[in-house]
């Protein structure tokens, strides 16, 4: 079998159009969408993430504030800064960049959130929300993955609920933001859901649980994990993974996955590509959530 590759950029450019339209609205209503990153140091893909968002607000219109700080900050003016943009009227959604270095401690940043304005829903509250099933904002790269994975079975004629009712889902990587939500979005689907870290590699069982996947979904950060040989005929792939490599040749960075994409082709009914799969969906998923907390905002403020 020779996979189908899912163009996630057509996905992106069809939402793309939906949230547009969405901003157009709050706009019209004489309210902003404001975005606002904070980022600490200079990792390479943060800053890429970071451009490419400056670069999709200014498309959309929203109101997009970038704070950079160096790498030496301490943790209490991190969470100033978060807290100033807490009560900023202008800023309806808020996104720490990760990763942030040891010193700062994500877990205090993030608590120090308006749950309100935590668009990747990373403050405790949310993060509990979204594990009962009634999340406030869906966290864009798992939102991500299902919005993919649902339009695709769509496309191809599958019943969504009746797939997901029939299928094992595994996640390799349970990172808050990535692996965790998205076991969570799987078992709101009412699919069969296996979770796997690192322990799972080191102890030799890997494949063990991911040849059991009818939808493998990878996020680890680690290039190439997953080989053709830990992927069963027919499964479905998405690869979350977005790492920089240096061409030694060429001195140039590009991005690969965690998916070996050769080996696991070959095998699959359908793959998800580095780039171009499931990282331009993310890009205007968290524009969504932006939008999303920006009409909530115009709801209370009209008294709606
Ligand atoms: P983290 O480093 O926060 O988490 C990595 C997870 O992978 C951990 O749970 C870790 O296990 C697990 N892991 C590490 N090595 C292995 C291994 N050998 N076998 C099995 N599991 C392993 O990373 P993120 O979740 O933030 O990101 C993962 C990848 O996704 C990165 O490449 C990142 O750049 C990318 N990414 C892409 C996005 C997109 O929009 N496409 C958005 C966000 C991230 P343990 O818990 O045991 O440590």
């Amino acid at each position: 079998m020779t996979a189908e590759v899912i163009d996630g950029q057509a996905y992106a450019k069809i939402l793309k159009d939906e949230v547009q339209l969405a901003i157009t609205q709050i706009l019209e209503n004489g309210v902003n969408c404001g975005l606002a990153t904070v980022m600490v140091g200079s990792d390479y893909a943060a800053l890429a993430y970071e451009r490419r968002l400056r670069r999709l607000a200014g498309q959309l219109g929203v109101d997009y504030r970038h704070y950079w700080l160096g790498p030496e900050v301490t943790l209490d003016a991190v969470v100033r800064v978060v807290r100033q943009l807490n009560t900023d009227p202008a800023v309806h959604g808020i996104l720490v960049l990760r990763p942030l270095p040891a010193h700062v401690s994500e877990a205090e940043v993030f608590q120090a959130l308006d749950p309100c304005k935590d668009i990747e829903s990373v403050h405790p509250e949310n993060a509990g929300l979204l594990a009962l099933g009634t999340p406030r904002f869906v966290p864009s790269t798992p939102a991500s993955v299902f919005h993919i994975l649902d339009g695709w079975l769509d496309a191809v004629g599958e019943d969504r609920a009746d797939f997901y009712r029939r299928s094992t889902i595994v996640v390799v990587g349970r990172s808050n933001n990535v692996g965790k939500p998205t076991v969570s979005l799987g078992y709101a689907r009412n699919a069969v859901v296996v979770s796997c870290d690192e322990w799972a590699s080191r102890t030799g069982r890997l494949a063990e649980h991911t040849r059991l996947a009818d939808v493998l979904v990878v996020a680890t950060g680690v290039v190439g994990l997953i080989r053709g040989e830990h992927v069963c005929d027919g499964a479905v792939v998405l690869d979350v993974g977005i790492n920089p490599v240096t061409d030694e040749a060429t001195g140039k960075v590009h991005m690969v996955g965690d998916v070996d994409f050769t080996t696991v082709a070959a095998k699959a009914r359908a793959i998800t590509p580095v780039p171009g799969g499931i990282g331009p969906v993310t890009d205007v998923w968290l524009m969504r959530n932006t939008a999303a907390a920006a009409a909530g905002s115009l709801q209370s403020a009209s008294g709606r």
